[in-house]
Formats: structure tokens, sequence, C-alpha cells
């Protein structure tokens, strides 16, 4: 039988082997130089198909996400951030605690990691296949004002929640009125016990309320978001002022 390799291309286009596809000439050589089997001949054009729709699927799940950085949990060096251990990060890194839809709430003063440690969880769970989004409040807050009015509001939210991850970033960093405290509340309330939320913030749970002014909503969004919640307290300097780059030099 002869077969042109334009027709079995034809093939894999109609299969949608995209990748293969396009290296397929340069693995039929590989296979001829190195006297592959056909069996690892055939593995290999699969497994790079594959491994190409794999990483298009990693890629797209991180435009999903919206991360203001790209920082991985391999990053986050311990030596650096004493008040977390090696045994509390890799359980952490687990993600039974999404699994099991409990809240992280990630405390401290600027520049002690709090960031980093999110968008590095949200990272280790797009890995292991999970959906996340990352906003920052501020952002979030003005989303849940325009909802009404565009779409992109609309359709950030909607992502929002339909992830299986929310990583919220800088809790009450500014105050926010009795309007958008509501608006907050109804998105904790619809986000509660079905879809894990990562906080961080610099102030304490107890301060939370006199930003959010109004005592009876600060306590139900409270209620939501710490009923079953781990609470972590990064401490130490500013890495950022400790690493940072001097003019002069030290
Ligand atoms: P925060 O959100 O607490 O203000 P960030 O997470 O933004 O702090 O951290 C500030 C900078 O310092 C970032 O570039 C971050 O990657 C880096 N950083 C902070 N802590 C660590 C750490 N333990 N290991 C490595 N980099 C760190
Ligand atoms: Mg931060």
């Amino acid at each position: 039988m002869s077969v042109s390799l334009n027709q079995v291309k034809q093939d894999m286009a109609s299969l949608s082997l995209s990748a293969a596809s396009l290296r397929l000439d340069d693995l039929l050589t590989e296979a001829q130089v190195r006297e592959l089997t056909y069996q690892e001949f055939l593995y290999q054009l699969l497994r790079h198909e594959v491994s190409s729709r794999e990483a298009r699927q990693l890629e797209k799940q991180l435009k999903w996400a919206a991360f203001p950085e790209y920082k991985t949990l391999e990053q986050f060096d311990l030596a650096e951030q004493r008040s977390l251990s090696k045994r509390q990060l890799n359980q952490l890194k687990e993600l039974h605690w999404l699994e099991q839809a409990y809240n992280l709430i990630l405390l401290g003063p600027p520049g002690v990691g709090k960031t980093h440690l999110a968008v590095g969880l949200g990272v280790e769970a797009i890995r292991q296949g999970y959906k996340v989004r990352f906003t920052q409040m501020d952002e979030l807050i003005h989303v849940l004002k325009t909802q009404e009015i565009t779409r992109s509001a609309r359709t950030k939210l909607n992502r929002l929640t339909r992830s299986d991850l929310v990583i919220i970033d800088d809790l009450m960093f500014m105050a926010i009125d009795r309007r958008e405290a509501n608006l907050f509340f109804q998105l904790t309330n619809k986000l509660y016990g079905q879809t894990p939320v990562i906080i961080t913030s610099n102030k304490g749970p107890e301060d939370w309320g006199e930003i959010l002014g109004d005592p009876a909503i600060t306590t139900a969004i409270l209620d939501r978001l710490i009923h079953k919640s781990e609470v972590i307290s990064l401490t130490g300097d500013s890495y950022r002022l400790k690493h940072r780059k001097t003019i002069f030099g030290n």
C-alpha cells in the first residue's frame, strides 16, 4: 500500500491531531535515524500531541485565572518566611483544603509574601486541574458595581463564580460603602460552601468591621468567610525592602 504523507496529514487534521501532524516529518526522520520500533514511534507521536494539548490547556487556564504575576510555590523561599513550616506548605500544596472547600485567609503586613503564596497555590491548583480566578478586592468591587451596565464586568463575574477556587487579594485595603458591602455580601453568600476562597489582607478579621462600616453585613460576611477556614499569619520584614535594589549599593 502506498500512502502519501499528505494523506496521513489530512487524516490527522480531520482527527484534530494538529500538533502531532506538524511534527510528523521530524518524528519520522528521527524514528528512521534512531531505528525506533513502530510502537516507539507511535508512542512518541501521540505523546507529542498529548503534551502540547496539556501545555495549551495550562496556558488557557492561566489566562483565565488572570494572575497579576506568575509565581510558584517552588519560588517561595521558606527561609524568608519563618512563620510557615515546610510541612504546612506541603500540606497546603496537596490541596485537600480545596477539595474540602476550606477558605484560606492569609494575613500579614505588606511585602511578606501573601500574594505570592496565594498565586503559587492558584498555579498549583491549575496544575492539578482546577479552574482558578484571581481578583484584587478593589477590582472586584468595581466589577460588582458595574455588572448591570457592562458586559465585561458580567464576564469577569461569571468567570469568578464558575471557578473552583477564587483568590481575593488585598481585602479591605480601602474602605467600602454600605452598598458595596452589600454587593460583596451577596457574592460571599453565593460562593459560600461551594467555592473555596483565598483571601489576603493586611488587616485581621477583627478590623474588617471598622472598614466595612455596617456591623450587620460585616458579621454576615465574616460568618461565611471564616466558618470553615484556616488563618495563616505571615510575619517578618518586607521581602521587597530586604531585597530591594539600591542605587549606591550597600
Ligand atoms: P504581599 O502580598 O504580602 O504584600 P508579595 O507576595 O507581593 O507580598 O511579595 C512581595 C515580593 O517579594 C514579591 O515579588 C514576592 O515574590 C517576593 N517574596 C515575598 N516573600 C517571599 C518568599 N518567602 N520567597 C520568595 N519571594 C518572596
Ligand atoms: Mg499583596
